[in-house]
């Protein structure tokens, strides 16, 4: 049965546009989506495969080049989505807010850069439209001296060093609620599908849930001596930083790569990990104060752990500016530009992903262990959708998450992250749409 029903569309506070249009159930969603890359290119294309959901979108990024390519991509493939593209500079609110006022979009997915989340997030309130992205604030300067100074003294307040934090984000809890407006935060894979991960194991396994180790592999192969997944200078920044975990209410801060462990994994094998400072550890940390240790692992091969090495000792993972020849450059800039675009390994990567969770707790009085993981072959990702994993499965919870505020099922004013919305739907849309997981209630755990 069709129920028909209003929709209004979004005004921005100069009070220009207020279209009352009529939508049938399910043909609600007007999307922009700001960022062309290899994440952005599978967020788009899971819209698509979504059509009931995403009616109509606008591509638009610093490149517009990219958007319509992928555009004619789709077209091709006879999309129902209505697509157009457009230019735009995520770094200026104004020119965000500017494109917000000519599409009057429903949301507004950022797969764009984590430099861009406060403009981007600025522009959704002025103009009141629902925010959603994949990825924690940072500066692109973190040599800037007003954030260098907020930055030392979180250092000593919270005890943990990484660029990143939740609290620039976190600020805009009571303007987003004042505008009616839902900012969802870090719906990738990790965070997002992790954190989505912890509040399942909450609601149907735990009642209390004590130790989560975020486990993730990446066992495929794309034949270069060195490459990253995804953008080369956000992945250096985060790997090459120090390590820290949450235990007993507070951080424990550890050098990088200082914890090292093997885990064998489900349809990938035996893997070296190492513990790194990760972001959902900070919501969970606050979200879910049970629980006594949050730490996270991701898998690095020889090679990639060589090259980053001599990378940083000779300077090349640096943001701060650099003259060169009568110009500033900034190293991890420039690395970026010789790098391999990770929008392109996708031919060429060949194995499998396994990404999850595994818990230690109490169920019914007695200690309990968990592992939920999903596992995703780079090949077939490529065969769907021109894609490597990496990029899938962040791409593909970026859909579910802007499709559960669309939809209205995660739509709540205020600022959240994956883990304070019923995880039920979005745990089904995971097996719909490409990243089916498995529950292993006997796993090895993590010593
Ligand atoms: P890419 O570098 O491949 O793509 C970034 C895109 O953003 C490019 O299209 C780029 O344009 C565009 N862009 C950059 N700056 C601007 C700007 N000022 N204005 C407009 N557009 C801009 O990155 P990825 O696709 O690999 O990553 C996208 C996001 O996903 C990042 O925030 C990353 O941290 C996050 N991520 C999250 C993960 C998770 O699991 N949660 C995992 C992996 C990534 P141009 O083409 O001109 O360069």
């Amino acid at each position: 049965m069709l129920r028909i029903f209003f929709r209004k569309k979004k005004t921005c506070l100069d009070n220009s546009v207020i279209s009352i249009v009529f939508a049938k159930e399910n043909k609600m969603g007007r999307l922009l989506v700001i960022g062309c890359g290899g994440v952005a290119q599978v967020a788009i294309q899971k819209c698509a495969q979504n059509n009931k959901v995403f009616t109509e979108m606008c591509l638009a990024s610093r490149t517009v080049s990219k958007c319509d390519a992928l555009k004619d991509k789709l077209e091709k493939q006879g999309t129902p989505v209505k697509i157009t593209t457009a230019t735009v500079n995520a770094d200026d609110t104004a020119d965000v807010v500017k494109l917000i006022k000519e599409y009057q979009p429903d949301a507004v997915l950022n797969v764009a850069l984590p430099y861009q989340d406060l403009t981007i997030m600025d522009a959704c309130l002025e103009c009141k439209v629902d925010y959603i992205d994949t990825a924690n604030y940072e500066p692109e300067d973190t040599d800037e001296p007003v954030w260098r100074a907020a930055y030392e003294k979180r250092c000593k307040e919270k005890g943990f060093t990484a660029y990143f934090d939740y609290s620039y984000q976190w600020a805009y809890m009571d303007k987003f609620k004042e505008a009616g407006i839902t900012g969802l935060l870090g719906t990738g894979f990790d965070p997002g599908v992790t954190s989505v991960f912890v509040a399942y194991a909450k609601k149907h396994y735990f009642d209390e849930i004590h130790t989560v180790d975020i486990l993730d592999c990446n066992g495929g192969d794309h034949g270069y001596a060195f490459a990253t997944n995804f953008n080369p200078e956000i992945n250096l920044r985060e790997v090459s930083a120090n390590g820290s975990y949450w235990e007993d209410g507070h951080w424990v801060e550890t050098k990088p790569m200082e914890i090292k462990r093997e885990y064998n994994f489900p349809q990938v094998g035996l893997k070296d990990m190492y513990l790194l400072h990760h972001e959902e550890i900070e919501a969970l940390g606050r979200n879910f104060p049970e629980i006594k240790r949050i730490r996270f692992f991701m898998t690095f091969g020889q090679s990639y752990l060589d090259h980053m090495r001599c990378l940083e000792d000779v300077g090349m993972l640096s943001t701060t500016p650099i003259k060169f020849e009568g110009r500033d450059i900034v190293p991890i800039q420039f690395l970026k530009a010789l790098l391999p675009d990770p929008a392109s390994l996708g031919p060429r990567t060949v194995g499998k992903t396994n990404i999850g969770c595994i818990f230690r707790g109490i169920k019914d009085g007695k200690e309990k262990t968990l592992f939920i993981y999903n596992v995703c072959d780079h090949q077939e990702c490529y065969k769907e959708l021109g894609s490597q994993a990496i990029s899938y499965t962040t791409g593909v919870p970026a859909m579910i998450g802007t499709a559960l505020v669309l939809s209205g099922k995660w739509k709540k004013p205020g600022v959240y992250t994956t883990d304070e919305f019923d995880p039920d739907p979005y745990m089904e849309m995971l097996n719909e749409f490409g990243l089916p997981w498995v529950v292993d209630e006997n796993p090895v755990m993590v010593d």
